[in-house]
């Protein structure tokens, strides 16, 4: 009987919804819980995405928020706006996501070895949420690689080659253990200042091992853990170690049309005229209505789609304190008709060329900035 927590994050995006489907699809007897860390922010596609969730896997997401914000009676983001006296959360000072995100998860696992699952695609090149609790795991389903970096990193020690070899005696053949014990064999070589070489390096002998069998490595690793500490060192067994998926933007959106959950509501397109010419805008991550990381063209979406939202985030601004949500730049200046139209007009010119299938199109741009407690 395994003694390991499961948890998955839903943060209203697509890819941690996709996630919940999948798991509760392929691997029905893992009891996972799920959860959404609540800033009293949200947009209503959000919660409403949420509660078409919670009935397709027929039980409830837990809804977290810190001991504090509660005991206050106030949403979390309100309660911390008085507690950070009107200062507003920036790229460069956010509060917001550590104190209603990851706090109030970390405080929900407490102690216990946790397994938390991360909705990242086979086709992104990023790293995600690694836990600053050795208690909690991240564990990423949807790519080749299921296991986070700090946990590669031991098992790739140049200290733990021969190790692994053994390990690896009883999961291939005798012809693939030659090749894969020379792979293991080559040094991952520690150039000072060369930090980014090196993690090419370690991930191009990973890439090169998990030729010889995704299941072989994933099984080699398990055993490896054993040893470790880590919340996989608690698991009699693992039942993702045989999982060779590799789930990319489309499978992704399949998931979720075909289970009824469907995409979140703010992805639908909405159509724009800026003097003779069309364009459509839409929301393109989840996250609260005012997240300063959204781009020009979204806040206009948001006054136009979402007034009332609109007018709640003018409220939060400070002009005096030079406390604004978009950098620079007062929500009241931005919808003034003229600077509309130009951001308008500019939304327009950098969509051109783009593919015609919008959601798709939309679902494209990333941005490497953007943190995946609150989008993924
Ligand atoms: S969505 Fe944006 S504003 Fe909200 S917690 Fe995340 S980073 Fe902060």
């Amino acid at each position: 009987m395994s003694t390991v927590k499961h948890v998955l994050g839903i943060s209203g995006g697509k890819d941690s919804a996709a996630l919940a489907i999948y798991m509760k699809d392929k691997y029905p007897s893992l009891d996972v819980t799920y959860y959404f860390t609540d800033t009293g922010k949200e947009l209503d596609e959000t919660y409403q995405l949420i509660e078409r969730l919670e009935s397709y896997l027929g039980k409830p997401i837990a809804k977290l928020e810190s001991e504090d914000a509660r005991k206050s009676g106030q949403d979390p983001f309100d309660y911390y706006y008085k507690v950070f006296r009107g200062y507003l959360p920036s790229q460069q000072a956010r509060w917001c996501t550590e104190r209603m995100k990851i706090q109030p998860f970390e405080a929900f696992v407490g102690d216990h070895p946790t397994l938390s699952y991360v909705g990242i695609r086979g086709d992104e090149d990023r790293e995600g949420y690694l836990s600053r609790k050795p208690n909690i795991q991240a564990i990423f389903p949807f790519r080749r690689l299921l296991w986070s970096a700090d946990v590669t990193r031991l098992v790739m020690d140049n200290t733990k080659i021969e190790h692994v070899a053994e390990l690896y005696a009883s999961e291939v053949n005798s012809q693939a253990l030659d090749v894969v014990v020379q792979t293991l064999r080559r040094p991952i070589e520690q150039i000072a200042n060369d930090r980014m070489g090196n993690a090419r390096r370690m991930s191009e002998k990973i890439d090169r091992l998990l030729e010889y069998g995704t299941a072989a490595f994933n099984h080699v690793v398990f055993r490896f853990l054993k040893d470790t500490g880590l919340p996989m060192s608690h698991a009699e067994d693992y039942a993702l170690l045989d999982n060779e998926d590799v789930l990319t933007k489309s499978d992704i959106v399949r998931l979720l049309e075909d289970s009824g959950v469907g995409m979140p509501g703010y992805y639908d397109e909405k159509e724009f005229t800026v003097g003779e010419q069309k364009g459509t805008y839409a929301r393109s991550r989840s996250g609260c209505y005012f997240c300063f990381f959204q781009q020009r063209i979204e806040w206009v979406w948001l006054y136009e789609q979402h007034p009332d939202l609109f007018a709640k985030a003018m409220k939060y601004e400070n002009e005096d304190e030079g406390f604004t949500w978009a950098q620079g730049e007062s929500l009241k200046d931005l919808i003034h008709p003229r600077r509309i139209e130009q951001i308008k007009a500019e939304a327009l010119a950098k969509s051109k060329g783009k593919s015609s299938n919008r959601l798709l199109s939309i679902l494209e741009e990333t941005d490497e900035r953007e943190c995946l407690t609150c989008f993924l």
